[in-house]
């Protein structure tokens, strides 16, 4: 099993000029095979192979003009060869068309291929040195695979990726199960009738959006400006790493349950207004709106991805169901109807009666479509 910690690395000035020679280094040659490859296919209808584009790369390091290229870690280069041919082979699959790296990318990064000693809150990196780190979990064993270096937002930070394998997995042996029913807002709720908080991001959205305020006043091509734009970048990282942090806390509460049945977000369009609430139309906010959406989605999307990841460690299983109705149908007696549903929260059966908070009763109705499938009656209660 691959598992992945991300670490922030915080190089001294001599290793931060290292980190951005390597990481040069690395866009270089990869762009460089990159580019070979192209012709020699282009032009000759020939292939060239890893090996033969690694080699070159030893040759480039004999040239004056690419001596430089002896500056950084040789490992590291090849490793840029191999990604790069990585990429081609997800082309030949169906993907798209490798693209060359820019320099000019928010995210800049290159990668080693296990040779990276961790030591107490250091980090060894070749042709870098030891550089300091903070967030590296205790219980870090097994061995390393790859280290990718990045730079983003004025920060650096090192992916350690390890192997695992060999390595005694704790199985999950109960039967729980639980059924989740996510909101158009950061909002859970599920069958067990555990409502779990938002995570509240108001007040560092807000100062998002004073950040970028702030930068669109600033002249351009100013000091001033370029200072703006770094407190932007850090403000907008702050905010997805916090995001991030919520789901990798919420799918690991999740997955000590056996089975966790949650709605297939392909077929929910959480686009409209699906809850049967009325909006009413806000001027210039239904952009905003939209957007959150958006963003809601997407966070959805990856909350199930490691929720997916944390049971099949332990055993257990993601169902995604057709969300079909799940909240309009009263889990008492099975009536659908939009009337049922009379506001956000609030879930009253006009045929039973039956009153409940309108999403533990979707999240009821979603845990039994996914015991007994996605055609089974929503009436048999669980
Ligand atoms: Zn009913």
């Amino acid at each position: 099993m691959l598992k992945a910690q991300k670490v922030r690395l915080y190089p001294n000035k001599e290793q931060r000029a290292m980190i951005s020679s390597q990481i040069g280094g690395a866009r270089y040659v990869y762009n460089r095979a990159l580019a070979l490859r192209k012709y020699a296919y282009t032009r000759f209808g020939i292939k060239i192979g890893k090996f033969t584009l690694i080699n070159h790369i030893t040759k480039l390091k004999k040239r004056d003009k690419t001596s430089w290229l002896k500056e950084i870690d040789s490992q590291a280069l090849q490793q840029s060869v191999a990604n790069m041919d990585k990429a081609y082979q997800h082309f030949f699959k169906g993907g798209g068309y490798p693209k060359f790296k820019s320099r000019h990318h928010p995210r800049q990064s290159y990668q080693y291929p296990q040779r990276v000693k961790i030591e107490g809150n250091k980090v060894f990196l070749s042709k870098v040195g030891w550089v300091r780190c903070k967030g590296l979990r205790k219980e870090f064993v097994g061995k390393i695979k790859t280290v990718t270096v990045s730079y983003e937002a004025y920060q650096y930070h090192a992916s350690i990726l390890v192997d695992s394998k060999g390595q005694e997995v704790v199985i999950n042996h109960n039967s729980q199960a639980v059924g989740i029913d996510v909101g158009v807002s950061l909002v859970v709720a599920d069958s067990n009738g555990k409502r779990v908080k938002p995570l509240d991001l108001v007040r560092e959205l807000s100062k998002l959006r004073t950040k970028a305020q702030q930068l669109s006043r600033k002249k351009r091509n100013s000091n001033n400006r370029a200072k703006a734009k770094a407190k932007l970048a850090k403000q907008d990282l702050r905010v997805a790493n916090m995001r991030k942090d919520f789901l990798h806390r919420l799918s690991k509460s999740y997955s000590e349950n056996q089975t966790v049945v949650v709605e297939d977000l392909k077929i929910k369009n959480m686009t409209k207004a699906t809850k049967g609430t009325v909006e009413k139309p806000v001027k210039n906010a239904s952009a905003k709106r939209g957007l959150n959406r958006a963003i809601t989605q997407q966070s959805w999307g990856l909350f199930f991805e490691l929720l997916d990841y944390k049971l099949s460690e332990r055993g257990g299983r993601l169902i995604k169901v057709d969300p079909k109705f799940t909240s309009q149908t009263c889990h008492e007696c099975g009536h659908i109807s939009k009337e049922n549903r009379r506001s956000q929260d609030k879930f009253v059966c006009t045929s039973c009666g039956h009153t409940a908070n309108a999403d533990i009763n979707a999240a009821k109705n979603i845990l039994a479509r996914g015991i007994h499938g996605n055609n089974a009656s929503l009436k048999i209660a669980v």
